[in-house]
């Protein structure tokens, strides 16, 4: 793979080397892990490598671009959870274009640290303290070779954002956005876990007092690879139900009581 190496001199082209399979011996092969990889920027001192401005601690992005296939799937690296960025600003640009007045304060949030243990969501729960969180993250299709749709929910893209029902998700918030998706003939698909989430679901849901919180997920194939896949429908149909969402939550609404 291809990789840049992000500089304080500017970010520096290398790849990741690898013996050639003549050379190799296969059956005593070790696997690829952080023991043996190695990053290859066309040095050939140590002198020359600090020279590019490269040290411990550089961070390494895989030089990978966005693309299209069949005009109906986006390709790309960290789609999960960069798309997350994108579908939120969207809200915010069709409230924003549809004049919508909310009777309360909407904070969009891109919080950082989700894989490594929801650490941004954990501090920006406690910062806004908000009343209701809606959350959107990626969830797996299951349609792909060698993925399990018995033993994981069978999810599908192009079918609708994935709702999630668990401890963390607050069933009337979840209700109330699955009346939202129906009245606007917005299609979606249902999962369900026993205890966590794995999103950012987890950490607004305990936070403080307890947040009202539900978690609208977009279908994405091959998560964690440099070609993670979304459907464009899908795309505009999470965007669609966290505004018609946003729209309808009323102002001091407590979901702990039907209205
Ligand atoms: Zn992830």
């Amino acid at each position: 793979m291809r990789v840049n190496i992000h500089t304080e001199k500017g970010m520096v082209p290398a790849v990741f080397g690898w013996p050639a399979i003549h050379v190799r011996n296969r059956a005593k092969e070790e696997p690829p892990s952080i023991k043996n990889i190695f990053l290859d920027c066309g040095c050939n001192s140590k002198k020359e490598v600090e020279k590019l401005g490269i040290h411990v601690g550089c961070v390494v992005t895989f030089a990978d671009k966005l693309m299209m296939l069949n005009n109906r799937y986006f390709v790309g690296r960290a789609l999960d959870n960069r798309i997350g960025g994108f579908m939120i600003a969207e809200t915010a640009r069709l409230l924003h274009r549809g004049k919508v007045k909310l009777p309360f304060g909407l904070y969009l949030v891109n919080s950082v640290q989700e894989e490594v243990g929801l650490r941004g969501a954990e501090m920006i729960s406690r910062r806004i303290k908000p009343n209701v969180a809606i959350v959107t993250d990626v969830g797996h299709d299951t349609q792909s070779p060698m993925y399990n749709k018995k033993t994981d929910s069978d999810i599908a893209c192009g079918k609708g954002p994935i709702l999630t029902y668990g401890p963390a998700v607050q069933n009337n918030l979840l209700d109330l956005i699955i009346k939202t998706a129906r009245k606007n003939r917005i299609p979606f698909q249902r999962t369900a876990v026993s205890r966590f989430t794995g999103t950012d679901t987890d950490a607004f849901a305990y936070s403080g007092e307890g947040v009202a919180s539900a978690l609208i997920s977009l279908p994405l194939k091959y998560m964690h690879t440099t070609v993670e896949m979304v459907h464009k429908t899908d795309i505009e149909n999470v965007i669609k139900l966290i505004t018609e969402t946003v729209k309808v939550i009323q102002a001091g609404q407590d979901f702990r009581y039907l209205r």
